[in-house]
Formats: C-alpha cells, structure tokens, sequence
C-alpha cells in the first residue's frame, strides 16, 4: 500500500480516510489513477434509471488529484462502506470494488452493517492489489458463469445454519460472523492458526479464483502441478484427512502454513495470499523509506534497504530479501509491546519457490495487461 498526501494542504493520508483531518476536504480513492484524491463539489449529474432498474445521478466530485470529469461517490459511502469514486456516467454507481458485490448483510441490522464495513475495509485492501496489477477482473454480469462476486452472508440464528467462508467458481462467500474479533479469535485458537484476519481471508479466497483463470485457463495447469502438486487428488477426502490427521509433521519444509498441507488447491490459495502480504506490506514499508540495519548483524544477513516498488520487481527473491530482514524487525518490535508477531510464518527454499511460481504468473499478466 502507498502513502497518500490530501492534494489540498499536504496532510499524509490513510487509504482508509473519508475526510483530511487538517483542512478537512472530503477525500477518496480514484482507483483508474490508484491514488487518494481531496474532492470538491462539481454540480450534480441528472438522476435517470440504469437497465437493471437502479437509479443513478446525484452529487459530482472534482477530483483535486487529475482535475478531469467529475466523479461520482461510490453507491455503497451512503453506508459509510466505501470510499472510492467512479465515473459520473457510470450506470452501477458502484465503484470498481462493489460491483463485485452480490449479496450483503441486512443493513438495517447495526451489528451486520458494522460487521460488513469491516470487511469493507479488507475487500478494498484486497482491490487495491489487484488493480495494480492489473489481474483480469470480470463482475458476474460481463461473466455470468465465471465474475467474480463476493456474498457476505449472516449465519441464521433460526435455523442454526453456519455460513463457511469459500470460493465456489468465482463466488466468494465470507461468513458475516469474522468480522466479530471474539468470534475469528476463537477459530483461530480453535484452528492452531497463528495468524487469522478478515484481510488473509480476502487475499486466500480470490486465490481460488486466480487459480481458475490464470492457471486452469490461463494454460499453465501442468506447470502448476510441477510446484503445487497434482490437484486432481480427492478434495473432499484431503480435508477430511487434514481434519483427522492433521498436516504431516515436517510441513514446515514445503508449506506456507498447515493449512496450505491439505491440497495443492489450498496450498496455492495459501501461498498466493502469502504474496499479496509480503508485496504490499513491503510497499507499505518502501513508501516509509524503511531499512533495516542492526548494529549486532555481522555477516549482513539481517540487513535490508526496502527502496523498491514490490509491485513491480523482477525477481522474488528481491522480495525474499527484504522481507526477511523486515519481519525479524517487526516482529521484534510487536515483542518489544507485547503483542504477536507481525508475520509468524517461516519462508522454506520450497515456499519461496512457490512464490516464485506465483510471481512469474502476476508479473506476466501485469505486463501484457491481461491472461
Ligand atoms: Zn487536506
Ligand atoms: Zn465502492
Ligand atoms: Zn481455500
């Protein structure tokens, strides 16, 4: 993630921010510019019907970040669940990361819609990587078969009936119930899970469906399985196998996590979220020109100068590099406050080459601008 500056006086912003907290210009994310962007009123666009039957029209932004055609506030900030814009002729009225959405939670319901800004705030996250990359990116309505759409479903009290969160054939469904931190704590202990966040969640399920378009039909199923393993083993008995079993002991050695043991399907969703961490947390520490020197590392190894764009480096072991040295620091550092590790996972020479497989597949598509 960058660092973003309010066009208007300067002030440093979150990705997060609806407003700027020293002149108080309303800000928002321009996503085809990938930048924060101060806004001001720019005349109202006519109110008319799109062909699905939503009303579209209302308030026009100019956007102090390109000056150009006004824009519009994404339909979901009437919720105070976005902060991005789109363009002002734009029949959804959803921006570039809520017109993935299908279905949401009851929003007359305080505790649902609290619970779905947070996730909310994941998805952007998440679509934050994804465009800069430039990976392909279809809504259900261009690909009814196959867009990509995201259910953010409320288990039902009557019923008892538990929503799992899950990629099914490009429909990612996320149980309304992680949003609640007792509630994903508790999995996670229940999981022996060192680390569980609403942003893993996100990052691990779009997995699945980068598996389906970049490598399935993307053409590169073969060289998948040559890092991966075979994904045709039986699914259904792998997890249960997991579930009974457990991973095998020395997991450590070829997998990113535990999970990641059950099947070569979850290790690549495991590993992919892995990559989008490393690579926008590394941004994230680039854009605060961090470096890591400690005066007691002799031979060099804990030493990094994070002065690249992760987003676009050639080889993973750059970020490899970086990352180390980084999340020692960290880590340290949540040690020195008492909390967990930043990132409590290790990188085996086997998990990075799997990071490497799935580099070279995002660099290509980045480059060539589509599969
Ligand atoms: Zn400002
Ligand atoms: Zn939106
Ligand atoms: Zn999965």
């Amino acid at each position: 993630m960058k660092l973003f500056v309010c066009q208007a006086c300067g002030n440093v912003l979150y990705f997060e921010n609806r407003a700027c907290e020293r002149c108080g210009h309303r800000v928002a994310f321009l996503p085809e510019k990938e930048t924060m962007s101060a806004i001001e009123p720019g005349g109202e666009a006519p109110v008319g019907q799109a062909s699905g039957g939503q009303t579209f029209g209302g308030q026009v932004w100019t956007t102090l970040a390109d000056k150009g055609r006004g824009r519009m506030l994404c339909r979901n900030a009437e919720y105070d669940a976005c902060n991005w814009l789109t363009d002002a002729d734009d029949s959804t009225g959803y921006c570039r990361a809520c017109r993935h959405n299908g279905t949401v939670p009851n929003l007359s319901d305080p505790a649902q819609l609290a619970g779905w800004r947070e996730l909310e705030v994941a998805k952007h996250r998440l679509f934050y990587s994804l465009i800069r990359w430039k990976l392909p990116l279809q809504t259900r309505q261009e690909n009814p078969e196959h867009g990509l759409i995201f259910n953010f479903l409320a288990d039902d009290p009557d019923s008892g009936e538990q929503i799992m969160t899950g990629h099914d054939n490009g429909l990612i469904t996320i149980a309304l119930t992680e949003a609640d931190d007792i509630e994903r704590e508790r999995r996670r202990l229940e999981m022996g899970e060192p680390y569980r966040t609403l942003l893993g969640h996100f990052r691990h399920e779009v997995g699945h469906y980068f598996w389906d378009v970049l490598v399935r039909d993307g053409g590169r199923l073969e060289q998948c399985r040559a890092v991966f393993g075979d994904d045709s083993a039986d699914y259904g008995e792998a997890l249960q196998r997991h579930y009974a079993e457990g991973p095998p002991v020395d997991w450590q050695q070829s997998y990113v996590s535990a999970y990641a043991a059950t099947h070569p399907w979850e290790d690549f969703a495991e590993t992919w979220a892995h990559y989008l961490h490393i690579v926008d947390t590394l941004e994230m520490a680039a854009e605060f020109g961090m470096e890591v020197r400690p005066r007691v590392d002799r031979d060099g190894e804990l030493t990094a100068r994070i002065r690249f764009n992760p987003y676009e480096t050639r080889d993973v072991e750059a970020l490899v590099n970086a990352w180390l040295p980084f999340t020692f620091a960290m880590n340290s550092v949540n040690r020195a406050m008492g909390l967990r590790d930043l990132y409590p996972f290790i990188l085996s020479p086997a998990v990075v080459a799997k990071l490497g497989f799935i580099h070279d597949l995002v660099r290509h598509v980045a480059k060539a601008g589509k599969p």
